[in-house]
């Protein structure tokens, strides 16, 4: 891979494989898995992930909205598609590019119901969503009677799955909290089979949950961050290869005097002669303002160049002082060695929100082996 000569977000599809392979040797081999691409694959590229992860045989994907859906049909998806969070406003689109809608609640089935009758459509697969205890987003036990009344006649639709999702299975903590649940799933599923007369496929598990629970892993599992490279706990990180790298370049160096300030409101205040480097990125390509004065480092020549004063939009100022570098030098904001991980940590964030805020404006770039 030639140097970074603008700030890129390399993406290492050869990584993702390795995840994908590492994930599936905690499944059974006939356990379904299903790739969250939601959110640009996780600050990735949607697209890329999904062709990559079609390739390599991945049963069903899964994004947040349907918009997002729709762009993966226009990419070439043509596996199952499932729109974890859909509005009724789309339902029309949804239907028309043959999504599979999460249903979560009575007033969003019924309007399901008669956009699919609209439509003429028989069967069309749909996915109960169940609230287990994250109190989020999905029906509740004891909707199930309320579900099947709903349903009960109606052709145009039929259920394919039925899910929930786990509050806390990457906290080994809350594992009395996890196994209820799990045992909660459990229950609805045997009510759901026996009120509507056929057994709809089951799902549970998220990354963590693939790792920590792996005996709930039922007809099919929902993988987003362990693809990317990150398992929730240093033990699992060191087994997966982080897909995505943040490079940039040094634009300029700078020379600070003693008595002298850096960057906006003058929050840093040099008391000694200081080396800066001005680098082209900032908040408005995802590298927010928490991550500034002194809260976290990049990496140049693989030495730490801590962020120095307040995050600018489209710059950041590091201190290169002890730093053997040159202008046009290449600069790691995370990646292999320094993960997205360490560097969210330091800001009191999570890998999920850094890798998904790297913003639209920053190249991807792609290595495939
Ligand atoms: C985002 C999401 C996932 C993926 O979770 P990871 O922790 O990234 O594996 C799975 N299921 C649902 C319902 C989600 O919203």
């Amino acid at each position: 891979m030639a140097k970074a000569e603008e700030t890129v977000l390399q993406i290492d599809l050869a990584a993702l494989e390795y995840n994908y392979q590492f994930l599936r040797q905690h499944l059974h081999t006939d356990t379904k898995f299903l790739a969250v691409v939601k959110a640009f694959a996780y600050g990735s590229d949607a697209q890329r992930i999904a062709l990559k992860m079609q390739a390599l045989g991945v049963d069903y994907f899964a994004v947040a909205y349907s918009k997002e859906g729709i762009a993966l049909r226009k990419a070439g998806i043509h596996k199952p598609i499932l729109v974890l969070h859909p509005l009724p406003l789309h339902f029309d689109e949804l239907i028309q590019h043959c999504l599979e809608p999460s249903i979560y609640s009575a007033m969003v089935l019924r309007k399901f119901l008669n956009t699919a009758k609209r439509h003429g459509q028989t069967k069309y697969p749909l996915h109960l969503k169940f609230n287990t205890g994250l109190n989020r987003l999905g029906f509740w036990e004891n909707d199930v009677d309320l579900i099947a009344k709903e349903l009960k006649g109606r052709t145009e639709i039929k259920v394919a799955s039925i899910f929930s999702h786990l509050a806390a299975s990457e906290d080994v903590n809350e594992k009395d909290f996890t196994m209820r649940q799990i045992k909660s799933f459990e229950n609805i599923a045997i009510k759901i089979d026996q009120t509507l007369g056929y057994r709809p496929f089951r799902h549970l598990l998220n990354t963590s949950g693939i790792l920590n629970y792996s005996t709930a892993q039922y007809d099919m599992v929902r993988s987003g961050i362990g693809l990317y490279g990150y398992g929730n706990d240093p033990e699992f990180d060191r087994h997966l290869k982080p897909v995505a790298t943040l490079k940039t370049v040094i634009s300029q160096i700078h020379k600070i005097e003693p008595g002298e300030t850096v960057g906006y409101n003058r929050a840093f205040a040099s008391d000694s002669y200081r080396m800066t480097a001005t680098l082209p990125l900032g908040h408005a390509d995802g590298i927010g303002r928490q991550y500034g004065n002194g809260q976290t480092y990049v990496s140049i020549n693989g030495k730490k160049a801590y962020i120095i004063g307040n995050v600018c939009m489209d710059m950041i100022m590091v201190d290169i002082t002890d730093i053997d570098c040159k202008e046009g030098d290449e600069v790691i904001i995370f990646g292999k060695e320094f993960s997205a991980e360490n560097f969210a940590s330091s800001a009191n964030t999570i890998s999920y929100e850094l890798l998904t805020g790297i913003s639209q404006r920053v190249t991807r770039v792609f290595l495939e082996h």
